[in-house]
C-alpha cells in the first residue's frame, strides 16, 4: 500500500500572539464545534480518494489543537480511524499550548492514540513570553510537560525561539539549559521572523516603524547576539546528544519527527481543515482559508497545480537539503530517471568549491557553513526554463 501522512488544521487560539501569522484566531465554543462538524464531513467525504493508502503519520496542528474540547478531538480521531487505514506504528502528534491542556486532557489524548506531543514553550523567561504575547508562563509549561510524562507520553517535542525582544544571549542560554534538564526527545529551535501583518511587524518590521513601547522589554537582539544564539543552540544541544537532523530540528536517536520528514522528502500528504495543503502524486492543492465559507459548507479547493518535472526536481533539492543527511542520488534517479549530476553538476561544483556543500558518493548535503546560509544555497537549485 502507498504511504500517506495526514494533517489536521485547527485554526483556533485563545488569543493571537504578537508575532504570529499562522491561520488562526480566537473563536467561540459554538464556532469550534461547528468547525469540527465540518472537518469531520470533509474527512468522510475525501477519504474515498485514499483507499489505496495507509497512514503512517497524523499531525494535529494550528492554531492550537489543544484548545478543542477533549470530546471534539476524540470525534476527529474516531472518524480518522473509521475512514483511513492507520498503521499500528503510526506517529500521531498534537501540538499543545501549555495553558490549554491538563493531565486529564493529555491522558485522554494518550488513550485515543496520540503518541507524540509538540509543546509550544518558546522561552523559559516569563518576561520574554509576555513580550511575545504568549498566554502561558514557564510554570504552565512545566506543569504540562510533567502531566504529559505522567499521562504516558514518551515522545515529546519542545519548541523554543531565539532572537526575541528583550532576549539576551545569557537568557537564551538559560532557556536551553532548562529545556535540556527536562530531556525531551525532540527540540525545535527557531529564530523569530518578523512577519508582515503582525503587531511585531509594526513594532520591529520597518526601520521607521520601530519604537519603544514603554514598560515592555522590546529591544530585539542585534545581529551579533543573534548569531551567538544560533551557534549556542547547536553546540549545547549536540553536546547533550541531540542530533541536528534538519536546519531547526534536533532529536535524540530515533526520535526525528516522521511527519515533518515526510514533507521534506516529498512523500504524499493530505491536509484537512481551512488552509490545509496537500501533495498527492506531485499534485499540490490547498483548501481555501476562509473560515466562514468552510462553515457554510463551501469547500472548494484553491487551484490545483500539477507540478512539472522541473518543479519536482527543484522541490526535491530545496526540501531535501534542509535535512542534514541531504538528498540521496539514487532517489533522485529513481524519481526523475536522470543522474543528479547531469541536472545540477555545475551548481554542485560551485557550491562545493565554496565549502557550502558536500557531493558525496551517495548523498549530497550542506556543510555546517552551508546550513548557516541555506536560503542562498538553495536558491542556486532553481532551474532555467
Ligand atoms: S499559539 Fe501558536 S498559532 Fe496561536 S497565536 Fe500563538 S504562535 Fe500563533
Amino acid at each position: 500500500m502507498k504511504k500517506l501522512s495526514v494533517y489536521i488544521h485547527i485554526p483556533f487560539c485563545v488569543r493571537k500572539c504578537f508575532y504570529c501569522d499562522f491561520l488562526s484566531a480566537a473563536a467561540t465554543e459554538e464556532t469550534k464545534q461547528q468547525y469540527v462538524d465540518k472537518l469531520i464531513e470533509e474527512i468522510e467525504r475525501e477519504a474515498e480518494n485514499y483507499r489505496e493508502y495507509e497512514v503512517v503519520s497524523v499531525f494535529f496542528g494550528g492554531g492550537t489543537p489543544s484548545v478543542l474540547k477533549t470530546e471534539d478531538t476524540e470525534r476527529i480521531m474516531r472518524v480518522l480511524r473509521g475512514n483511513f487505514t492507520i498503521v499500528q506504528s503510526a506517529e500521531i502528534t498534537s501540538e499543545v499550548n501549555p495553558k490549554t491542556a491538563d493531565f486529564a486532557k493529555l491522558k485522554a489524548y494518550h488513550e485515543m492514540g496520540f503518541n507524540r506531543l509538540s509543546i509550544g514553550m518558546q522561552s523559559t523567561d516569563d518576561r520574554e513570553l509576555r513580550a511575545l504575547g504568549r498566554i502561558h508562563d514557564y510554570q504552565d509549561f512545566l506543569d504540562v510537560f510533567e502531566a504529559a510524562r505522567r499521562a504516558g507520553f514518551q515522545n515529546l517535542n519542545v519548541d523554543i525561539m531565539s532572537a526575541l525582544p528583550g532576549q539576551s544571549v545569557k537568557s537564551y542560554e538559560k532557556t536551553l539549559e532548562k529545556v535540556l534538564q527536562l530531556q525531551p526527545e525532540h527540540i525545535s529551535a527557531y529564530s523569530l521572523i518578523i512577519e508582515e501583518g503582525t503587531p511585531f511587524y509594526e513594532w520591529f518590521g520597518e526601520e521607521e516603524n520601530q519604537r519603544q513601547r514603554t514598560g515592555e522589554c522590546v529591544q530585539l537582539p542585534n545581529e551579533e547576539e543573534e548569531r551567538r544564539m544560533y551557534e549556542l543552540t547547536e553546540k549545547m544541544l549536540e553536546k547533550k546528544g541531540y542530533h541536528r537532523y534538519e536546519i531547526s530540528n534536533y532529536a535524540k536517536e530515533g526520535y526525528a519527527c516522521r511527519h515533518n520528514q515526510a514533507y521534506w522528502t516529498r512523500q504524499d500528504y493530505v491536509g484537512f481543515g481551512i488552509g490545509a495543503a496537500s501533495l498527492i502524486e506531485n499534485r499540490r492543492f490547498q483548501n481555501k482559508s476562509d473560515l466562514n465559507q468552510y462553515l457554510a459548507g463551501e469547500v472548494e479547493k484553491e487551484e490545483q497545480i500539477q507540478l512539472t518535472k522541473k518543479e519536482c526536481m527543484e522541490e526535491f533539492m530545496f526540501l531535501g537539503l534542509r535535512l542534514t543527511k541531504g538528498v540521496e542520488k539514487e532517489q533522485f534517479f529513481e524519481q526523475f530517471s536522470l543522474p543528479l549530476e547531469q541536472v545540477y553538476g555545475d551548481v554542485l561544483k560551485k557550491q562545493e568549491s565554496l565549502g557550502l556543500l558536500v557531493n558525496g558518493e551517495k548523498n549530497v548535503y550542506l556543510t555546517k557553513k552551508g546550513l548557516d546560509v541555506s536560503n542562498l544555497v538553495m536558491a542556486e537549485f532553481l532551474l532555467d526554463e
